[in-house]
């Protein structure tokens, strides 16, 4: 699938000042592609995302389109969201871990979706939820364990089963490696990878511009919530034409 943001703006009210997260930012994700939209903290990084997902707060005023394989995507229409929402488009979130049930096995967690937005039965949805487990290294002796009993990259790696159990046509991941241990960091390389080669488009968000110049086919530069270049990652290190980047 390809996932185009166009001109996209978004402000935080609040009272009367606003917060530019923001501004004209256009991009397109493309299938079987890696782009890594990299930029320091608070330059909107996950504004965009949340943004693709419809999930961004009603403080927040957004103008400009996504736009999913040719369809405009209403961001505040739930139940239209909820139809894209994991199955076609999904998210690893930046702090994912605080979205995790503690109270719920991690193997039903991964269930989900495909219970819910997949039309699986409990019994197959369980069967798949464990095989995706197995594929990010977490081994059967680790999906009856509650979110408490895992490390956090066991954590993080269980947010990427999920959010890839689906097998969606566009996959958003927000910081997938921060505080990682190199065991974990080499297994969201690994299902970028695979995700790309599916066919899937892939959007890695990160401040980690050694992983991201590895994974990515283009970077995007953002800056103050503007993309300042897009370029090959090669030459980001080499050949920046941008004084920031
Ligand atoms: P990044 O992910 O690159 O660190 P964010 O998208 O989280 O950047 O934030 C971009 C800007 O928007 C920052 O100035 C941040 O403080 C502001 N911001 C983010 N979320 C909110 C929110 N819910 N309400 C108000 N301001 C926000
Ligand atoms: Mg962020």
């Amino acid at each position: 699938m390809t996932l185009a943001v166009d001109s996209l703006r978004v402000v935080y009210r609040e009272g009367d000042h606003g917060i530019l997260a923001l501004d004209q930012v256009s991009l397109t994700l493309e299938p079987g592609r890696c782009l890594a939209l990299v930029g320091e903290s608070g330059s909107g990084k996950t504004t965009l995302g949340m943004a693709c997902m419809g999930l961004l707060p009603k403080s927040a005023e957004v103008r400009g389109r996504i736009i999913l394989d040719g369809k405009v995507l209403d961001g505040t229409d739930e139940t239209a969201m909820n139809r894209v929402r994991w199955a076609e488009l999904s998210m690893v979130f930046q702090n994912g871990a605080a979205n995790l049930n503690p109270l719920h096995r991690i193997v039903d967690q991964v269930a989900e979706p495909l219970i819910h937005h997949g039309g699986a039965g409990r019994r197959s949805a369980l069967d798949r939820a464990a095989d995706a487990l197995v594929r990010v290294g977490l081994g059967p002796d680790l999906h009856r364990r509650y979110p408490h009993q895992l490390s956090g990259g066991q954590v993080q790696r269980v947010l990427l089963a999920m959010a890839g159990v689906l097998d969606p046509g566009v996959l958003i991941l927000d910081e997938p490696t921060s505080a990682l241990d190199a065991l974990s960091k080499g297994i969201v390389a690994k299902v970028i990878r695979e995700a790309v080669a599916r066919g899937r488009a892939v959007l890695l968000i990160t401040h980690d511009l050694e992983f991201a110049v590895h994974q990515a086919d283009r970077m995007a530069v953002l800056y103050l919530g503007q993309v300042l270049e897009t370029l090959p990652p090669g030459d980001l290190l080499s050949r920046p034409l941008h004084p920031y980047t």
